[in-house]
């Protein structure tokens, strides 16, 4: 069963959970990894040229045989890159995937950006370029706060179709902010990453207080056990965000799959997370762009 898709700003459709090659995969061979999250489901696969390691990406779609339309391929602009750099690298990127276009092009990072590699805006416009010629479908920005969203939307042809951002409920409070004004300026996607904060990066923490009583009330209404990675899941999914995450193991990547048949979150319930998220502020990601 393929996941389900949500409908971009620009009318086309992402996969609702996304399988990453970064934090455990970053700099080291993904192909097996890919090979097996599309194998068991995965469709939208999220890249980076910062990961080092695109040419295995592509050797992973390779190797899993599937069709090229079924698959949503996503990459980012390195960290650092100006305007100049947006064009060579994606032709770069797509040689080393094995691709004519990706579906998704983001800039991985607002900053550290020189000022002779020109301005946020003028990047942007690079990106509307790469756009224009077909090499990457929709196009998109990570890590922007309001303030970088500001910068660029004015002067902007194209509204970035998503941010992807760290989303979790202890960082909740501090990316609400930059989720509403996405939503409300244009309508930009966020997508998260570190979703599953709470369990494997701050455990012990005040969420997992308040993730029991819940995971024992969906099970019961699913009739098989239902997981605290999966309702932290849904509730990254409740927030409107698309979820990025991975896994070395196949189980998990089933079991990440499987959380869009879990039932909905109740208001109370993502009330109680949201609030015991709200008691503990851990980012992990991105400090040099969002500070703590
Ligand atoms: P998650 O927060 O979803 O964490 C996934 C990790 O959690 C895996 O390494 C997995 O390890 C581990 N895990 C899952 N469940 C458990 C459990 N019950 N107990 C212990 N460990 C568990 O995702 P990430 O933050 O790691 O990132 C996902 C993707 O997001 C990256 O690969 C990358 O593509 C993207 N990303 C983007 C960033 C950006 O700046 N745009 C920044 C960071 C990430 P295991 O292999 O053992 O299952």
């Amino acid at each position: 069963m393929s996941p389900p898709t949500v409908k971009l700003n620009d009318g086309t459709e992402i996969p609702a959970i996304g399988f990453g090659t970064g934090t455990a995969l970053f700099g080291r061979d993904a192909e097996n990894s890919i090979k097996l999250a599309i194998e068991c489901g995965f469709t939208h696969l999220d890249g980076a040229q910062a990961y080092n390691n695109e040419d295995s990406l592509g050797a992973g779609i390779k190797a899993a045989g599937k069709p090229r339309s079924e698959l949503y391929i996503v990459t980012k602009l390195k960290q650092g890159f100006g305007a100049a750099q947006v064009k060579p690298s994606l032709v770069e990127s797509l040689q080393k995937l094995g691709l004519d276009f990706v579906d998704l092009f983001l800039i991985h990072s607002p900053r550290p950006l020189k000022p002779e590699d020109g301005t946020l805006q003028e990047l942007w416009q690079a990106m509307e370029a790469v756009h224009a010629e077909g090499l990457a479908k929709s196009i998109g920005v990570s890590n922007f706060t309001v303030d970088d969203l500001k910068a660029i939307l004015p002067g902007a042809k194209i509204i970035p179709s998503v941010n992807q951002v760290e989303i979790h409920p202890y960082v909740w409070k501090a990316v609400e902010p930059i989720v509403t004004y996405g939503r409300e300026n244009g309508n930009i996607t966020p997508a998260s990453y570190g979703g599953l904060t709470p369990l494997v990066r701050a455990a012990g923490g005040p969420v997992d207080e308040v993730l029991p009583p819940i995971v024992e009330r969906l099970t019961k209404i699913l009739g098989k056990p239902v997981t605290p990675a999966q309702v932290l899941s849904k509730w990254v999914t409740h927030k409107g965000a698309i979820v990025v995450t991975t896994s070395s193991k196949e189980a998990r990547i089933k079991e990440y799959l499987e959380a869009s048949q879990v039932p909905d979150l109740t208001a109370q319930e993502i009330q109680a997370i949201d609030d015991a998220g709200a008691k503990l502020h851990k980012r992990v990601f991105m400090r040099h762009v969002f500070g703590e």
